[in-house]
């Protein structure tokens, strides 16, 4: 992917005629085209260095060309994008290198701390917390480790249900290959179509059907990673007692304590029938309540997300087609899968509690709609971008009994500091039985510096987080840009015991320097 646009350059489009007038009200047109002819910096390693590297991975899999290196500079958050579109290049790789296998990996991690070069690992290059942009001062040079050559299905098990699969495999590619036997991961985060299983796992990835097959760490049976001082190979069963779960230590790890080279993961039989339903709430409040309930009875559906009253409103061509009223109030979004039987059931037994709670049930029309467009808004933030509008994400989680206050304060840190004309939109997107995520949407005119605008946002958003004692990130991981608030979250002890197991993996510090370790 170019790093400044979401996605397949082909199915990109401009904003759609329907929203241009809107968009045009609230925040003027502006035409802020990107610099088409940036080059990044000179690669600063020495040639020399690299002929160890050749011989590890093959001449042809060490790439120097400024394209190649162009297409794995930092992540798809919105200020990666705005760098990119300015012509930012700086934190370009000095090399891009492709290892096929765990051995590989290994060899080219002790390379790297033999020669004191920083290794930044390279899924998808979806990552939106800066956790692509590694430290360079010190090293002999960066490179990215790029798992593309790693995309296999090692191993599957149809009597446990589990799967080994490849680091380097999409999620479609992961999703097409276990399709041949039947199976299916359920994993779809919106960014499903280009991040990477090994992505999933190093960041703690949730994906939209979460309520249903569960968060991707919680798929994870058995892990394989390469460190600097040695490999490890963890899950060899299904639960256990054997002291603290190890596998958790590399689950979240953002390519700071090794390179996970293979996962292991619990699968589920594809499903012959889905179906989604639309639901009117007449506040926030009540459909969060609605979500508790089912969570805690046991009767979540496989998909379930509620758009606050900003949300509805914006994301419907026609608010006063729901419910027939002018108020839309807040959509909710149910969706089942299984086998025909199943999603009767389930289907059933969920509409009885909603309808019971006082849902307005909207038939399949919002929840079909939901489905189409599910893989589409980040070409929508593109051309709003163009455009001069400044659009970002971010996400936090709590306890039920805090959501109120923490969607409150979240909501007014974002808005008092983009100031009036701003846009804040907010859906829970994610359930369990003791709390749920929170997903938050920005929109404003973009100002001259709309990095430096977005990051007063972001942190007048995340010290409310914190004060409101919810985490800095729910799904999005750490990277560099939620370090200081993750470092507040987990404590002065806690912060010792991952620079312990940094230095323990990875004493030179080669990997990911600069990144999730406070
Ligand atoms: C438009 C958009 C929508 C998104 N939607 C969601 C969503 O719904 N849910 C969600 O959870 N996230 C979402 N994300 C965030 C992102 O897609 C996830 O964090 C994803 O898991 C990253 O996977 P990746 O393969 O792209 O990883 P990358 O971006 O390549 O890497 C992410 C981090 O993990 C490290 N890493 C990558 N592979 C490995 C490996 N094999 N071993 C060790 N370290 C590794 C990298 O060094 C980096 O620090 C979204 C992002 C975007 C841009």
């Amino acid at each position: 992917m170019h790093p400044q646009r979401w996605g397949d350059p082909a199915a990109a489009t401009d904003l759609p005629e329907s929203a241009r007038g809107l968009v045009e009200l609230a925040f003027g047109l502006q035409d802020r085209p990107a610099v088409t002819d940036a080059r990044p910096p000179e690669s600063a390693i020495a040639e020399a260095l690299l002929d160890g590297l050749r011989s590890i991975v093959g001449d042809a899999h060490v790439l120097l060309d400024d394209e190649t290196r162009i297409l794995r500079t930092r992540g798809k958050s919105t200020p990666d994008l705005l760098r990119a579109r300015a012509g930012d290049l700086d934190d370009a790789p000095d090399a891009v290198v492709r290892p096929d296998g765990h051995d590989e990996v290994a060899a080219v991690l002790a390379w790297a701390a033999e020669h004191r070069v920083a290794v930044v690992p390279f899924g998808g290059g979806t990552c939106v917390t800066g956790g692509l942009a590694a430290r360079r001062d010190g090293f002999a040079g960066l490179v990215s480790l790029d798992l593309v050559r790693m995309k296999r299905l090692l191993a599957l098990d149809e009597v446990s249900m589990t799967a080994t699969l490849e680091p380097g495999l999409r999620g479609p590619e992961a999703e097409a290959l276990l399709g041949e036997h039947g199976l299916t991961l359920g994993h779809y985060p919106q960014s499903f179509e280009h991040a990477s299983i090994g992505g999933f796992a190093a960041t703690r990835s949730s994906g939209q059907s979460s309520a249903g097959y569960g968060r991707f760490d919680a798929m994870v049976v058995g892990l394989t990673a390469a460190t600097p001082t040695g490999s490890l190979d963890l899950g060899s069963s299904p639960a256990n007692a054997a002291g603290p779960d190890l596998r958790q230590l590399l689950l979240g790890s953002e390519g700071a304590f090794g390179v996970i080279t293979s996962v292991t993961v619990r699968v589920r039989r594809a499903p012959t029938e889905t179906a989604y339903d639309g639901w009117r709430w007449p506040s926030f409040d009540a459909g969060s309540d609605a979500m508790r309930t089912l969570a805690q009875s046991g009767l979540l559906p496989t998909v379930v997300r509620l758009s606050d009253e900003t949300e509805t409103a914006i994301n419907l061509a026609d608010p006063s087609s729901i419910g027939g009223t002018d108020d839309p109030g807040c959509l909710m979004v149910t969706g089942y899968e299984g086998t025909a039987d199943q999603v009767a059931a389930r289907r059933a037994a969920v509409t009885a509690v909603l309808a019971g709670l006082g849902g307005t049930p909207l038939g399949t029309g919002p929840g079909d709609a939901w489905v189409q467009g599910r893989f589409h808004a980040p070409y929508l933030r593109d051309s709003l971008l163009d455009h001069g509008v400044l659009v970002e994400t971010l996400e936090t989680a709590t306890f039920w009994s805090h959501r109120s206050r923490l969607y409150a304060d979240v909501k007014a840190a974002l808005a008092s500091s983009l100031g009036e004309g701003s846009l804040v939109l907010c859906h829970v997107s994610h359930v369990y039985e003791t709390g749920c995520s929170l997903y938050f949407t920005v929109a404003a005119r973009q100002g001259d510096d709309p990095v430096a605008q977005w990051r007063v946002a972001k942190a007048a958003a995340s010290d409310a987080m914190i004060a409101a004692g919810a985490t800095i990130t729910h799904h999005h991981a750490v990277g560099t840009d939620h370090k200081p608030w993750f470092a507040r979250e987990i404590g002065e002890v806690g912060v010792r015991v991952l620079r312990a197991v940094k230095a323990e993996l990875d004493p030179a510090g080669i990997l990911n320097p600069g990144v999730l370790v406070p």
